[in-house]
């Protein structure tokens, strides 16, 4: 859409205000308390503070991830909503690879990922018109070419700060006391699921804890990037196995 260029070149604050404005409660901010999730949920809420927030609830997160959701409600006055994946979708998954699937194969990861979070991230999203989120370009080598405003499957993905640099999240959170996910005081540098996060030793990218072992693939979990390729090809097998178990047919198609 023509008009995505123009709102590109809009300042995060502008950016927000404009999609409080546009899609009142069907906007939303979606966020797991990273340092740039914090300073976009900051920048919405005093736009108004009854922006809608939510998070992805894996089932796996570390302790300080609900933690942090206390501490939004106390500093901000603002009720995060989870999203959930379907139950049913796990316990397939589960029963046919493991509950640590993710570290036998790189497909099996994405795959976990896959129905702990795109899925039902997709299905939640179904509810709005548009989201924002607080991607940043520069975090990884996959990340150059984030756009601050893209249509994503029929719904606006709003990325204000995409532009922003570490220093400016810093300066931003200092300023403004943003409260910070605990797990970055103990040597974090990006936070995801419990098992698949370690903190980084000095001189290691940002996104160098997640998903560790897994030295040449993009550290990405698919919620922005799809995998392609032979890895993509896999998953999509995958992810039709465990949709069919929950669709009444069993693993070898004779059903449940
Ligand atoms: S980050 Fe790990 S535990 Fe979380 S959904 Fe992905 S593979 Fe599963």
């Amino acid at each position: 859409m023509p008009y995505f260029d123009e709102l590109d070149d809009l300042p995060a604050a502008d950016l927000l205000a404009w999609a409080i404005r546009t899609f009142g409660d069907r906007f939303c901010i979606s966020t797991s308390f990273q340092r740039s999730g914090m300073v976009v949920i900051d920048m919405a809420v005093r736009i108004s503070p009854k922006v809608r927030i939510i998070t992805l609830d894996t089932g796996r997160l570390p302790q300080e991830t609900y933690e942090m959701m206390d501490i939004l409600r106390d500093r901000y006055g603002v009720a995060v909503e989870t999203v959930l994946p379907d139950p049913q979708e796990v316990q397939a998954m589960v029963r046919r690879h493991g509950v640590n699937l993710f570290r036998r194969d790189p497909a099996l990861r994405m795959l976990c990922c896959h129905i702990r979070k795109v899925r039902p991230l997709e299905r939640k999203l179904k509810q709005f018109r548009a989201y924002a989120v607080g991607l940043r370009r520069l975090t990884s080598w996959n990340r150059n070419e984030i756009r601050k405003v893209e249509d994503k499957d029929g719904v606006i993905k709003i990325s204000p700060i995409a532009d922003w640099t570490r220093q400016e999240i810093d300066d931003y959170i200092q300023r403004h006391s943003v409260p910070l996910h605990p797990l970055y005081q103990r040597g974090y540098a990006s936070i995801g699921c419990a098992p698949c996060t370690r903190p980084v030793k000095n001189g290691e990218p940002e996104r160098a804890g997640r998903w560790w072992w897994e030295d040449a693939l993009p550290k990405e979990c698919g919620l922005h990037f799809r995998a392609d390729g032979t890895i993509g090809r896999k998953l999509d097998v995958l992810i039709e196995e465990v949709t069919q178990a929950t669709n009444g047919y069993g693993f070898d198609g004779s059903g449940i």
